[in-house]
């Protein structure tokens, strides 16, 4: 699907909001992604996650691995068409962790997918995975990159929806001149903003 086509499919699962919102960052912006939302409709999580494959097909692609929590489920859909394995990269202290008796093979090409690219903190956290098993970057895959594609890991970034959400500081922003009541998403959505 295009940009275009991924932007209503968010909109349409409610992922996607428009209006005045304080972001945790304490900037200002006319949109917001609940992330979430995205995965209450496995029809929906399906078609995102059989784009994502389709963009990393000829990668020769040999296991996707996610962090916890919405990337473990997307790495599942993604590996499910790639017709390949998942690994699910667990927090533990600073740093993530394959656990449960999960591993990587060395110089396994690995694919990683997470929902929402913001700081690709996750994403390097996952590379550290990789590195401690001797295991092969071979993509990063998100659900939206909301850098707008200006943040790459050293092999193809690839994302279904490519955005980059405008933020305003308070005194700059647009809707807070014209007088536009401002939602402060709570600590709920904050974590979800990451
Ligand atoms: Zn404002």
């Amino acid at each position: 699907m295009d940009n275009h086509e991924a932007l209503d499919l968010f909109a349409q699962a409610g992922a996607l909001l428009t209006g005045h919102f304080k972001l945790s960052s304490g900037l200002h912006s006319d949109q917001y992604l609940e992330k979430f939302r995205l995965f209450e409709d496995p029809r929906t999580l399906d078609l995102l996650a059989a784009d994502l494959a389709r963009r990393f097909a000829d990668d020769r692609i040999d296991v996707v691995l996610g962090p916890t929590t919405a990337g473990i489920i997307l790495a599942y859909a993604v590996a499910l068409h790639l017709g390949v394995e998942a690994r699910y990269a667990e927090r533990e202290g600073d740093e993530r962790r394959l656990r449960r008796g999960q591993a990587l093979e060395p110089g396994s090409r690995v694919l990683v997918v997470d929902d929402i690219l913001t700081t690709g903190g996750s994403i390097r956290e996952c590379l550290g995975v990789l590195a401690s098993h001797g295991a092969a970057l071979a993509g990063v895959g998100v659900l939206a990159d909301r850098t707008g594609g200006e943040l790459t890991f050293g092999a193809p970034t690839r994302s279904v929806l490519c955005v980059k959400v405008a933020a305003f500081d308070p005194g700059d922003c647009p809707q807070c001149a014209a007088g536009s009541p401002i939602t402060a998403p709570g600590t709920r959505h904050l974590a979800s903003a990451s």
